[in-house]
């Protein structure tokens, strides 16, 4: 049978020369180290030799065919997963630069699934696409070993025993390569290989760094030292409301000429709301958005270990509420970074009577939460979605857009997309989320929690309207990054509400209550603002781009670097809000200072 083994070899060399060409594409479009090209192949080599030795072990047994098409299965199986494999990667390295893992899959499996965004699917291009690789794989398959189906038994005998001992030997040796290029993640050949790397177990969409590592280990260190139990007599309750995509120039409260806010518009013209003027998102994404708020940090610092907003209450005898519109399950493994119980978690997986981006099911989920009682404060994260172009629009918000205004579902998903955001739709959206809000703080003073709570009214990020863009995450213009910030806070007084950003919420917060400010969070109390004079801001989405603002008594300039392209634009936020001219040539000095600002940012070590 000795023929029988040179033509599997000469089929697996074939199949690894493919396989080399995809792993060099790799490397060459994504930069991947040409190391791991080697280490994809040689993953690939033992795991083919593994299978010849198995069959062609069997082949010398008898003269029946099964072990021929073991061969020719497992070969298919093989094929397949790698177009599997390849696609998942060049998504996942086109969206946030670096390689698929399982855990990546699974959290993102729903979302795909129920064909949403970002990757809108559905279960028919699922289906379809995995029926059809795994229909051409195999002809590909049966094609390359045609020549085995005329082979005559062969005279010169291989031994079964040792064909099957060199099958475990590669089999064994296989499994050692990769729990070795799994566990290596900062070795060189390992670090960008596909097969490795998805067996890595991280599920969130950025890169595990030193920096991020070296903040997670200071982080334990500063909870375990933070005081416990420090407030006395009764406290306050918290009232943390992010409103998905919200941008503060579409509402009214913000000076916007329709009336799009008439309940926050109220509150603030009543004295019981304070409305910080100028407020920016740290990146234009709802991942780092949200995790930015609660961590009082920039997204560059933020694992799911990172002492937060809510880790803070919770040790302070705070009951934690985690009242979500939108999947919040199925986006980058959230709720790992919420530190959520099941009991307080309630997000858009699991209403009952609702849809999952329909903003009446924090409703419902609220009703799940008791009465306010003096002993027992309370933390209340709410999401919001109205205003992302997801978010359930209700018959009774066609507003600015006439009733019958409906998007026909079943469009193509960038036609749908325009149609959703388009500019009218939008502040029907925002006029239907201060409805939301009005009844929220009527269903919280219901139960008790508004008489002595503080609210914080915020978004996630901004939206482009079509400005030069639609939707949101890949730029850090005005669109993208300005949101509302706004603080019922009846009592209080804030001396200097001119600017803040995300990273400012939780340190306010914190302070707000009497409790020391975390070493670590970057932002700081609004309570006694400094002149803070620079602020950073970046996607995480691929191509990485970051800002700096740069602002004194007469001047606010943001400055918008995108490594990647080599385009730095700087503008001047108090003359050009629209950003449309860019200053990066006629301002060399300022441009110099902040592109060193930007560096320092990128490589400042843990
Ligand atoms: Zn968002």
């Amino acid at each position: 049978m000795r023929l029988i083994l040179r033509r599997l070899l000469t089929f697996v060399a074939l199949h690894l020369l493919v396989t080399a060409g995809f792993s060099a594409f790799f490397a060459w479009r994504f930069s991947h180290n040409p190391l791991a090209s080697a280490a994809h192949v040689l993953l690939l080599a033992e795991w083919d030799l593994a299978l010849v030795a198995v069959c062609g072990a069997f082949a010398t047994l008898s003269r029946a065919r099964w072990p021929l098409i073991a061969f020719r299965a497992l070969m298919t199986l093989t094929c397949a997963l790698q177009v599997y494999l390849y696609t998942l990667d060049a998504v996942s390295n086109v969206s946030w630069g670096r390689n698929i893992t399982a855990r990546l899959v699974a959290s993102f499996a729903p979302t795909v699934w129920s064909g949403k965004e970002p990757f809108p699917v559905g279960p028919i291009g699922i289906s379809i696409f995995t029926v059809v690789t795994v229909a051409l794989m195999l002809a590909v398959v049966r094609w390359g070993t045609r020549a085995l189906t005329t082979n005559e038994p062969d005279a010169a005998r291989v031994r079964f025993a040792s064909t099957i001992a060199i099958a475990l030997a590669t089999a064994v040796a296989f499994g050692a390569t990769l729990r070795w290029g799994v566990a290596d993640r900062d070795n060189l050949l390992w670090r960008d290989e596909l097969v490795a790397s998805f067996f890595r177990p991280i599920g969130y969409a950025f890169e595990p760094t030193a920096r991020r590592e070296a903040v997670a280990e200071r982080d334990a260190v500063l909870r375990a030292s933070y005081p416990r139990q420090l407030l006395k007599g009764p406290r306050k309750h918290v009232v943390l409301i992010i409103v998905d995509s919200l941008r503060a120039d579409r509402m009214q409260v913000y000076g916007y000429q329709r009336p799009t806010t008439p309940f926050l518009s109220g509150l603030v013209q009543g004295g019981r709301m304070k409305k910080v003027e100028t407020a920016f998102s740290t990146c234009s994404e709802s991942f780092c958005g949200i995790t930015s708020t609660l961590a009082g940090r920039e997204f560059r610092d933020i694992s799911a270990r990172t002492f937060q907003l809510q880790d803070v209450l919770r040790d302070e005898g705070y009951q934690t509420w985690f009242l979500l519109s939108g999947n919040h399950s199925a986006w980058n493994g959230l709720p790992n970074f919420y530190h959520s119980s099941d009991e307080t978690f309630f997000d858009g997986s699991q209403t009952i009577r609702y849809t999952m981006d329909d903003d009446r099911l924090v409703l419902e989920g609220l009703e799940r939460v008791p009465v306010a009682s003096p002993d027992q404060p309370a933390f209340f994260y709410v999401h919001l979605m109205s205003t992302h172009y997801l978010g359930v629009q209700l018959p009774e918000s066609h507003v600015f857009t006439r009733p019958d205004d409906e998007v026909s579902p079943g469009l193509e998903p960038y036609k749908m997309l325009e149609q959703l955001n388009k500019p009218d739709r939008y502040d029907d959206k925002v006029l239907q989320v201060d409805g939301i809000i009005k009844q929220l703080f009527d269903a919280l003073r219901a139960k008790g929690y508004l008489d002595e709570a503080m609210v914080v009214v915020t978004g996630d990020h901004g939206e482009g309207l079509g400005e030069r863009h639609w939707a949101h995450g890949w730029h850090l213009y005005n669109e993208d990054i300005r949101i509302p910030l706004l603080l019922y806070d009846p009592d209080q007084r804030y001396s200097d509400l001119s600017f803040a950003t995300q990273v400012d919420i939780a340190p306010t917060i914190v302070d707000r209550l009497g409790l020391p400010i975390p070493a670590s969070w970057e932002g700081e109390s609004l309570l006694a603002p400094t002149r803070r004079r620079f602020t950073y801001h970046q996607t995480y989405f691929v191509p990485n781009r970051f800002a700096v603002l740069y602002r004194d008594d007469q001047a606010l300039f943001k400055f918008i670097a995108t490594p990647q392209y080599g385009t730095e634009e700087l503008y001047d936020l108090r003359k050009d809000g629209g950003e449309s001219h860019n200053l990066a040539g006629a301002e060399p000095a300022l441009t110099a200072l902040l592109r060193d600002k930007v560096r320092a940012y990128l490589n400042d070590a843990p």
